[in-house]
């Protein structure tokens, strides 16, 4: 998909605004890429329609070139194609949860029991897991052994007994044990099929869940569609479950759930391992999608805190070396209004991950600037000059903002080394000397 994607950007490189016309390529390319993540084809017409609408209809924003633009407005509308905001389990007002699990066979139906005792577990809840397979008696070992591990009672009437009616016993147990949540787990098949789906409809009934949820493989591809329409007809879910997000499906999947059942993905599971399961994030999964950092959420903050005026403002200083500590300040804060220094780093791409140290250094060194400006009179913020020519200047801020000597030498010199790079990437080579400090 990524791949793809990036040829569509690459096409719009160099123009001005975004038309009909320009986004038409582009479109094409993204109308495919998402046929080959094996999007359903009526799933991505209506995507297609609603971006190419968005995108023409808003004008680009000052300084975030057209493809950014694009990119953002396809990011978002795949984010609102998987619902937006991420959607919490629900739980009973009273008496325990019930979370009924189904789905076909080998989706990870029985691995998410126990992942979700282990998520629930970490909430602080207590957790029940209740053997509706009673098809394999492996299935009712494996679902033993997997409690066990968790540490979680598991409800077993062997293979003799009707799910609906283990599901019923083991509800009543938990009842009786004061659990929080009991989780069900049910026999899948390899295809749908109306045994399952009766089967299904006859625990739904002996229990009313609070949650039924439909476990889907990620790599389900083009069939997600059909499969989680029909168990929402059939049975009516509330929501979904991806699993094996961390093998190399394409993700497809998980464009459909929504569109077509108006349910949200709840989870996600990403691997074997009972601590892969995690809350479903939408502008998580479109920024994989999608495959290019953060650019958008950069774009997003960008809007947010450069008003135009402040980066034109900023420019002419730049070109003309007049570049100060005030404008230093407004920098220093505008990053810290846009959230935490790590993620601005993480926001840029082709920045790879920072260290929590890294992160923290920064932040600390972010403070200590804020000090120290601050400890400059109006006149030294704007002539950084005279800072330069003065040891004695230097001694005064120091110990107004409580640092060292070395502290305030170094921003200084910083300050003329930023104007220096300033202007080179302005390619603007000319003036801009770093002078040396005087002692
Ligand atoms: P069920 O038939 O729906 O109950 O499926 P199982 O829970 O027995 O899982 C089938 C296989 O998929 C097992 O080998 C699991 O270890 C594996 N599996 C389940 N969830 C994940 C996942 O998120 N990632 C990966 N890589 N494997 C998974
Ligand atoms: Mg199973």
């Amino acid at each position: 998909l990524t791949s793809g994607l990036e040829s569509a950007w690459n096409k719009l490189k160099g123009e001005e605004t975004l038309t009909k016309e320009n986004i038409a390529e582009p479109m094409q390319d993204i109308r495919r890429a998402l046929l080959e993540a094996d999007v359903s084809l009526p799933v991505v017409r209506r995507f297609v329609q609603s971006v190419s609408e968005q995108a023409v209809g808003v004008g680009v924003i000052r300084g975030v070139k057209p493809d950014q633009q694009l990119v953002k407005t396809v990011h978002d509308e795949l984010v609102k194609l998987m619902g937006g905001e991420v959607s919490e389990l629900v739980f009973a007002k009273s008496g325990p949860t019930v979370i009924l699990l189904a789905g076909l066979q080998g989706v990870g139906k029985t691995t998410v029991c126990a992942k979700l005792a282990f998520y629930l577990k970490k909430l602080g809840k207590s957790c029940m897991l209740v053997a509706g397979d009673v098809y394999r008696p492996a299935a009712i070992d494996q679902l033993s052994i997997l409690g066990e591990q968790v540490g979680v009672p598991v409800y077993t009437a062997g293979t003799d007994v009707k799910p609906a009616e283990i599901a019923k016993q083991g509800l009543e147990e938990a009842k009786r044990k004061n659990i929080d949540v009991v989780v069900v787990d049910t026999a899948g098949r390899l295809q749908i099929d109306k045994a399952m789906m009766d089967e299904l409809k006859e625990v739904k009934r002996a229990i009313n869940p609070t949650e039924v949820l439909l476990v889907v493989d990620a790599m389900t591809g083009q069939e997600a569609a059909a499969l989680v329409t029909t168990f929402n007809l059939e049975i009516g879910i509330t929501g979904a479950i991806v699993t094996k997000l961390d093998g190399d499906s394409r993700g497809g999947a998980a464009l459909s759930v929504q569109e077509v059942s108006g349910k949200p993905i709840k989870l996600v599971g990403r691997g074997e391992r009972l601590e892969d399961l995690e809350p479903f994030y939408p502008d998580r999964m479109a920024g994989r999608i999608l495959g290019m950092g953060d650019v958008l959420s950069f774009v997003e903050k960008a809007q947010e805190v450069m008003r135009q005026e402040d980066a034109e403002e900023l420019q002419k200083k730049i070109m003309s070396a007049k570049f100060d500590f005030n404008d230093f300040l407004k920098q220093t804060r505008a990053v810290a209004r846009m959230g935490s220094v790590s993620r601005v780093i993480g926001m840029i791409p082709g920045m790879g991950k920072v260290t929590p140290a890294q992160i923290r250094e920064a932040e600390k060194s972010l403070k200590v600037m804020e000090a120290i400006i601050e400890a400059m009179t109006p006149e030294e913020r704007e002539k950084p000059e005279l800072l330069a020519e003065s040891p004695a200047k230097r001694k005064r801020i120091a110990q107004d903002s409580g640092k060292t000597e070395q502290q305030v030498s170094q921003l200084v010199a910083q300050l003329f080394q930023m104007r220096v790079r300033m202007k080179n990437l302005m390619g603007m080579m000319e003036g801009g000397s770093i002078p040396a400090l005087s002692n």
